[in-house]
């Protein structure tokens, strides 16, 4: 049966992280990942987020320095086919 997404997901713009991993050590479900960076030579990682994990706390948006995880309502990210496909598969 497919998961009850919580009611707000976090989105991480890819483009924006610097792989700092601040937002890995706070997140209590451990849904986020790094994996090698590809934007620029400087970024050696940056980061992704298990959505299927996420139970929508807002800590890795609190603590991201450079404000690149937003958090989006669940409604709104589940309308956009790539994401609700992961929950109905989960
Ligand atoms: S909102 Fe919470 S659970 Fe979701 S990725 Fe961020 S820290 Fe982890
Ligand atoms: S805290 Fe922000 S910049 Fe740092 S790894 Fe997480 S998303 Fe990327």
């Amino acid at each position: 049966m497919a998961k009850k997404p919580p009611k707000q997901l976090a989105l991480l713009d890819e483009d924006l992280c610097t792989g700092c991993e601040a937002c890995v050590s706070v997140c209590p479900v451990d849904c986020i990942d790094t994996k090698p960076g590809h934007n620029h030579q400087a970024v050696m990682q940056t980061c992704s987020i298990d959505l299927v994990r996420c139970i929508g706390c807002t800590l890795c948006a609190q603590v991201c320095p450079w404000d690149c995880i937003t958090m989006v309502p669940s409604d709104q990210m589940l309308r956009e086919t790539k994401f609700a496909r992961e929950f109905v598969e989960a």
